[in-house]
């Protein structure tokens, strides 16, 4: 009897068991289809942007700037004259903008946090400026120039656009000749090219290694040019805080000027134009430590951004292999080593894990390890390319090195550069000729000779692919206010080649610009200009002059560099070059709980109404934990890895990105939802018509 009782028992309790296992996978999987559920929904009422909408001209690619040109609106001399457009910026956008706006005839007020248009941060740029003129007669054209930056950018870019970049090319540099850049030359007089990541190539034009210093003066003289004239007037030391936007008679908001503060006196001003174009700069920085200008920031973005231009991809950003590696705790800067390096250094890691302890040690140093037992891992991963792959491959590949263990100097986060061979094939005057002052910067940072010993090199944060959101002609989705240079989002997709920032941002002030923004102009010939004292100029003076004395009242315990540093250092732990859910979930609470201390616990000395850097600062790292947060939002919704954004759940077995066509081939793009609530989605497809995506290949 009790035997019997304890069957029964037993099968009551399998029973309860299996039905409870039943009604555990019954609710898994109601969960997991009301997920699916949600997600269709989600994905059926994401907003569309259209081609349309993209003001993309119909038309075979190679035809759509020449129609779009021939049939844009004018403005006539005598209306140009009536008209006035603010650009934000004196990079090489900005200045080349302003420059030829001014040369058409438009009055410009043109902006500057520097203390001269010269200091913009594209005097840093150092390697060269791309080009499709086939100078080399190796089989350059536009259409390859066109293709490489598509694939480059892993098939996330638009094609219209860069087919038009990869057009215009050729112009900047006939325009930056006339203008007497020293770019170098051959023997025989024709412009040198040297070569670049992501090309098989030499199209890059270069002016030593200080490129964007003599871009930057080229723009710079055509500017003075039309300040001399009075068609420009310079705003050195101001830096906008805000973006006025004021209604048309059809209700419509438009951007008729901004609010900038004088940073000298701390004044807080007004400017009224008909159009507004911001040419302010990528937001690197975000993470603290990066190779931008100390100034370069965020906050001309999220301005646009809260007044309804939307941010499109703001996760891809570029992390450059070539790097001085960081080399304490107290740095505030990283300093770049020109990619143009990596077309006579190679890159090389120990072969054997011993030698790698040694040199980590400090036991041994790169010319001690011989020939054999170096691993030229780049050359040996991508023989087609070589150590000219694209950045994001070169920096994913030295990560690679490093995380296993073969890293050469004392953090292990550095991998070689080697210009051995090069002095050996072309002797030290020549390499010296090409690269002196870069090897002479790095001799006084690291001191150490790069002529004798390897230069050490590891990637960091460099360049912001991601950007405001614009359509062909460049304007944002608010009315009369454009976007150009690395501001925006437009040319690169998911990963920028090197050269191919300074072509975009001449291309977009020379040549792209000065036409398109005639188009919204020649509409506005009727606007009269508007005092500044209209109540929407008074209320966005007010709301700036609020945040400041919100800011100056906290009074707490920390300088704002040190939370930047805390900003720097989780965004490169969680949304930097390996990217993962629970990584990006974890990151996103780290943000908010640094928001929270900046606006409680910051600390700013001095006076808001005189000079004050630490106000500055604090302004400008406010935007930057707000993009902090939306690269990881960005970044966790995009399920794939391409370019500069890898995602560790989505690589191939060789640790290659993975991209998700079917589901990610769009622009992503967020709009401000107000203060503290999540952004929304918006999607614009990126259907390419013209070029067969594929997997990215530099292998052969
Ligand atoms: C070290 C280094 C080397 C590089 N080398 C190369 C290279 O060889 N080739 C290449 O193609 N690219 C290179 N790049 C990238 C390239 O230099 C930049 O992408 C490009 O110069 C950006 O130009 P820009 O005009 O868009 O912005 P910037 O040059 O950053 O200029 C921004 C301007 O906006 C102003 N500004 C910003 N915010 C405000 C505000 N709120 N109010 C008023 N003014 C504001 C600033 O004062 C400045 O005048 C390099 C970058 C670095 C960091």
């Amino acid at each position: 009897m009790a035997k019997k009782e304890t069957i029964v028992d037993a099968a009551k309790k399998t029973v309860k068991k299996v039905a409870e296992k039943v009604a555990e996978k019954v609710v898994e999987a109601a969960v997991e289809a009301t997920v699916q559920v949600q997600e269709a929904v989600k994905e059926a009422t994401t907003p569309i942007i259209t081609p349309e909408m993209a003001k993309i001209p119909a038309g075979p690619l190679e035809l759509k700037w020449t129609n779009y040109k021939n049939h844009q609106k004018l403005v006539n001399p005598a209306n140009k004259r009536r008209l006035d457009v603010i650009v934000v910026g004196t990079g090489l956008a900005g200045s080349s903008a302003a420059a030829s706006l001014a040369e058409m005839g438009f009055n410009v007020l043109n902006f500057c946090i520097q203390d001269s248009p010269r200091r913009a941060h594209s005097i840093a740029a150092q390697g060269g400026i791309n080009a499709a003129k086939n100078y080399q007669n190796d089989g350059d054209s536009v259409y390859r120039l066109y293709y490489d930056t598509i694939k480059g950018g892993d098939y996330r870019a638009r094609e219209a656009n860069v087919y038009r970049l990869a057009e215009v090319s050729n112009n900047i540099i006939d325009q930056c000749v006339a203008q007497g850049v020293p770019f170098a030359r051959e023997y025989g007089g024709l412009l040198d090219n040297r070569s670049f990541g992501g090309a098989q190539v030499s199209r890059t034009f270069y002016a030593k290694g200080q490129t964007g210093q003599q871009l930057l003066l080229g723009a710079y003289s055509a500017l003075s040019r039309q300040i001399g004239k009075g068609k420009v007037k310079m705003y050195t030391r101001y830096e906008m805080l805000d973006i006025v936007l004021v209604k048309d008679e059809n209700g419509e908001q438009r951007a008729r000027g901004i609010i900038a503060r004088n940073l000298v006196t701390g004044r807080i001003e007004r400017f009224f134009a008909h159009a507004v174009v911001v040419g302010s700069g990528g937001y690197g920085n975000t993470f603290f430590l990066s190779t931008n200008a100390m100034a370069s920031n965020g906050s001309a973005a999220m301005q646009m951004y809260r007044h309804g231009a939307l941010f499109a991809n703001p996760c891809y950003a570029q992390i450059h292999p070539t790097c001085i590696p960081k080399h304490g705790d107290f740095q505030s800067k990283l300093t770049l080593m020109s990619e143009s390096l990596r077309n006579d250094g190679r890159i090389w890691v120990p072969k054997k894990l011993e030698d790698a302890k040694r040199l980590q040690a400090g036991e041994i140093k790169g010319r001690d390890i011989p020939e054999e037992d170096r691993d030229y891992y780049l050359e040996r991963r991508y023989p087609a390319f070589g150590n000219l792959v694209p950045r994001d491959v070169a920096s994913r590949a030295a990560k690679e090195r490093c995380d296993k263990g073969y890293g050469v100097n004392n953090t292990g986060l550095a991998v070689f550069l080697d210009f051995s061979d090069a002095i050996q094939r072309l002797g030290k005057d020549v390499v010296a000729q090409k690269y002196g002052n870069l090897f002479q910067m790095y001799e006084k940072i690291v001191d150490e000779n790069p002529y004798e010993n390897p230069m050490m090199i590891f990637p960091a944060i460099h360049y912001t692919m991601g950007g405001i959101w614009v359509d062909y002609e460049l304007q944002t989705t608010v009315k009369g206010l454009f976007c150009i240079g690395e501001a925006n989002f437009s040319d690169h997709g998911a990963n920028r080649l090197g050269a191919s920032a300074l072509m975009q941002g001449l291309a977009d002030g020379y040549f792209v610009l000065p036409y398109t923004i005639q188009n919204y102009l020649s509409d506005q010939i009727g606007v009269p200009r508007m005092s500044t004292d209209l109540p929407e100029f008074a209320e966005a003076e007010k709301a700036v002059q609020d945040k400041i004395n919100k800011l100056m009242a906290i009074q707490g315990k920390r300088s704002v560099d040190s939370i930047h540093k805390e900003l720097g250092l989780i965004m490169w732990d969680f949304v930097g070059m390996g990217r993962t859910a629970e990584g990006l979930k974890e990151g996103i609470k780290k943000i908010d709980a640094i928001k929270k201390e900046f606006w409680t616990n910051v600390y700013i000395p001095g006076e808001a109404n005189s000079l004050n850097n630490e106000l500055e600062k604090a302004l400008r790292l406010a935007d930057f934990i707000e993009i902090g947060r939306l690269m990881a939002v960005d970044a966790l919704h995009r399920e794939e890895s391409c370019g500069g954004h890898f995602r560790e759940e989505y690589q191939t077995p060789e640790g290659e990105a993975l991209r998700q066509d079917d589901k990610f081939a769009y622009v992503g793009c967020w709009k401000y939802m107000g203060e503290d609530k999540e952004p929304q989605l918006i999607k614009e497809p990126l259907d390419y018509e013209f070029t067969e995506r594929k997997t990215r290949n530099y292998k052969n």
